[in-house]
């Protein structure tokens, strides 16, 4: 049985959303900013797309801007207000410790150029509080940058108590809602959010496209020069397939979002109390408000990466918060700021679910986890030396 169980990592595009872009290539090939026919029809396209992006988040279409990715747009939203901060003599910004990188290499690289960072704890709960915000806040703060989920343990932060706090301080507020657009119900001007990032590929649209929400009024700075595309804040032409699928994706997901949260939640609930069943292993993330779809564990005595390769033989594609894969042996961050041990940390694994699972995939996950823990274990000198007493269990 094959189960694909990393959907935070990345989605398979749906059939509908293909099916948008097909036309893309065959009729509306045309470079939405040429004057003829063909172009201003491409145009047309385009156009009908950020409706669509705007309406599913509640904005208005001119505050919608395309870009490459999730990436892209937080890198944009975050070196905007920085530059902008900066003018009027604020280089302070909030963020938290548990961000994806996409944010923590755009803040640790603005930190070189003379801002200054707040990193908000989030061992409390697995989660930070709208008081975190309000307490860190300062006079020279430019921005709030605090993601709406988090990739790898599923907390989803309190986002509209952020946003008030931010409004009624006069502070900027950015999210990474990569995880949660078309899985949460998201209202950019209820929530008070200024700037708000989104990927495709993370609602079963296509990879290499996403949009970033931005207030009208709060201003931008470029991070890809040339042409005058997406209000001349995006340069290149724009990839009209992917952002017509991903408008697609995106309108799916919105319109069937309680029926699949429904479903996947069912399915996530049930593989949390199976997998509670082992001994010495803990939940990761805010056991109340979480992703629908994120189950995250760390097992004691044993590596995330054997459990991997051994769940792969077995036809599981999961994931683990060890960043082994991209050749650093040190563990998740994430893990790492919720208070995991280093090595508690290393023997993480991710499942992350869509509305394509079904209930015999959480059952075959749920006869091999178990298996393959214990494999890993009787063959660990860790765990030996914790059913020996010799070392204190943790978990
Ligand atoms: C996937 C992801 C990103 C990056 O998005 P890309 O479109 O892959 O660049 C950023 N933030 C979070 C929380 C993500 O999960």
């Amino acid at each position: 049985m094959q189960v694909y169980a990393d959907n935070a990592a990345t989605t398979k595009i749906s059939a509908h959303a293909l099916q948008a872009m097909m036309p893309c290539f065959e009729i509306y090939y045309g470079n939405p900013s040429s004057l003829h026919t063909v172009g201003q029809e491409a145009k047309e396209v385009l156009e009908q797309a950020r409706e669509t992006v705007a309406k599913c988040l509640g904005c208005q279409p001119r505050e919608i801007y395309f870009t490459s990715g999730g990436s892209e747009a937080d890198n944009q939203a975050i070196r905007s207000a920085a530059f902008y901060g900066a003018r009027k003599g604020k280089k302070h910004i909030i963020s938290t410790a548990f961000e994806h990188h996409a944010v923590l290499h755009t803040l640790n690289a603005l930190e070189k150029e003379g801002f200054e960072v707040t990193l908000l704890d989030v061992k409390e709960g697995h989660n930070i509080t709208a008081q975190q915000v309000k307490d860190a806040i300062r006079e020279d703060t430019c921005l709030v940058t605090c993601m709406y989920a988090n990739n790898e343990i599923g907390s989803v932060l309190p986002i509209a108590q952020i946003g008030a706090v931010c409004k009624e301080a006069g502070v900027p507020f950015h999210t990474d809602a990569v995880q949660a657009v078309g899985h949460l119900q998201i209202d950019v001007k209820e929530q008070n959010i200024d700037m708000l990032s989104l990927s495709g590929h993370k609602f079963h649209g296509p990879k290499g496209v996403g949009a970033l929400y931005v207030r009208r009024g709060i201003p931008l700075v470029n991070v890809i020069e040339g042409g005058a595309q997406e209000r001349g804040k995006r340069g290149g032409t724009e990839n009209l397939p992917a952002i017509v699928g991903m408008a697609a994706a995106l309108e799916d997901a919105c319109a069937n979002m309680d029926a699949n949260n429904a479903k996947v939640i069912a399915l996530r609930d049930k593989l949390i109390a199976g997998i509670s069943q082992i001994p010495h292993c803990d939940l990761n993330g805010d056991r109340a408000n979480r992703l629908p779809g994120n189950v995250s564990f760390c097992f004691e005595g044993i590596e995330g990466e054997s459990l991997l390769l051994l769940l792969d033989a077995q036809g599981i594609s999961a994931s683990s918060g060890s960043a082994c894969t991209s050749g650093s042996l040190d563990p998740s961050h994430v893990l790492l700021a919720i208070g995991r041990v280093h090595d508690v940390a290393h023997g993480s694994l991710r499942l992350s679910l869509c509305h394509e699972n079904t209930e015999e995939e959480i059952d075959h996950i749920l006869t091999v986890v178990p298996q393959v823990v214990e494999l890993l274990r009787n063959m660990s000198p860790v765990w030996r030396d914790l059913q020996t007493g010799k070392r204190e269990y943790i978990l």
